[in-house]
């Protein structure tokens, strides 16, 4: 029997979510719940997707807008084992005692802090901590970028220290309300909330993070600097170990990917869905080594990094696969995930 998943929240993750769990042979989706009728809700319903009223929203407002409604979020929960929470920041926890009365499973995602959940969670580094668990986190995007890179190279060479600039987009492409527009704006938080959130995953991981938001939104960038505990051999001997290592795409010179608008131009060109980047992204001319010091760039697509860690997070908790690598071979593989 298919684990059938519930989707509370139909914006910039929770719609990737969803076709992400109609491509699953282990799942089912039972449904979507979105607050207000919009270009959105009339995508679930051409998708079939059955469509259900969350939040304040009310049924009488899709109606009228021609919508088809299956019902209230309540009723949606009811034919679920688990749910996705993809509600804005912070509404997820206002979700959790419903989601307990109900007997559901529920995945929450970075915007919520972490006792929302038993365990915050990134397939690679921590996928057999989630199994069969009940409430799990799934990290936010930058934080999923670092905790997939600290997977790769906590193993291979072990990590001294890690300090990492984030470059931040200032919003998703749809978010015509967020800014900056036209300005270069430091976090002044030290470390921003990345690095105690990695650690949320890795609580030994010594890093830390700063972070600068600016006028872009295609993708955020990091730039690190990594005190390696093991020189590695070389800059390709790092290559490898990100290259044996799912989940990471990397470009060579003669690819031309000069920055991130040739990333997100090549995931369109390969005609992943939505012309999504769900991989770390890194740079052979982007890594350089002196001796145990490492210096990389890696970009994250921000609107989709984090999808096949909520179908990897849902795996786990159903035990529907023993480990992070058959998990991720079959996401990866339903996804089009490849390097
Ligand atoms: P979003 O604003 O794009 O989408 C949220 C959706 O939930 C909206 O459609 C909204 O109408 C709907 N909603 C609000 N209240 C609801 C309710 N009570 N019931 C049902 N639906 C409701 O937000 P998002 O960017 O998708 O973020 C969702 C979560 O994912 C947040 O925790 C965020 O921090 C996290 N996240 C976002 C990104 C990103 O870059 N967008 C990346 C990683 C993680």
């Amino acid at each position: 029997m298919p684990v059938r998943v519930a989707v509370n929240g139909f914006g910039t993750i929770g719609k990737r979510v969803a076709d992400a769990i109609s491509k699953q042979p282990d799942m089912v989706l039972v449904g979507v719940a979105k607050t207000r009728p919009s270009f959105e809700a009339r995508i679930a319903m051409e998708r079939e997707y059955p469509l259900y009223v969350g939040g304040d929203g009310r049924l009488e407002d899709f109606r009228a807008a021609g919508l088809t409604v299956a019902g209230t979020t309540d009723e949606m929960l009811r034919q679920a084992d688990v749910v996705v929470d993809a509600t804005p920041d912070k509404a997820g926890r206002e979700h959790a005692a419903k989601y307990a009365a109900a007997n559901l499973k529920a995945v929450y995602q970075g915007g919520e802090k972490p006792d929302v959940a038993e365990l915050s969670f990134s397939a690679l580094a921590n996928y057999e901590a989630a199994l069969g668990k009940s409430r799990v986190r799934v990290v936010s995007c930058n934080t999923t970028g670092i905790v997939r890179a600290a997977s790769v190279l906590r193993a291979r060479y072990g990590v001294e220290r890690w300090d990492v600039t984030l470059i931040r987009r200032a919003a998703d492409p749809a978010e015509t309300r967020k800014g900056p527009v036209n300005a270069i704006l430091p976090t002044f938080q030290f470390p921003s909330h990345h690095a105690p959130d990695a650690q949320t995953i890795f609580p030994d991981l010594p890093i830390t993070t700063t972070a600068v938001v600016v006028p872009t939104t295609l993708m955020h960038l990091h730039v690190n600097h990594v005190q390696l505990r093991r020189p590695p051999a070389s800059v390709s001997d790092v290559l490898d170990a990100f290259r044996e290592t799912p989940r990471f795409q990397i470009f060579r010179s003669w690819e031309h990917v000069e920055g991130t608008p040739q990333v997100l131009e090549y995931a369109r060109d390969h005609l992943s869905p939505r012309g999504d980047m769900m991989m770390n992204v890194l740079w052979e001319d982007g890594v350089h080594l002196q001796g145990a010091e490492l210096r990389f760039f890696q970009a994250i697509h921000q609107e989709s990094i984090v999808v096949p860690e909520n179908i990897d997070a849902i795996r786990a908790m159903f035990n529907l696969a023993p480990d992070a690598a058959s998990s991720i071979a079959v996401t990866d593989m339903a996804l089009g995930i490849r390097q």
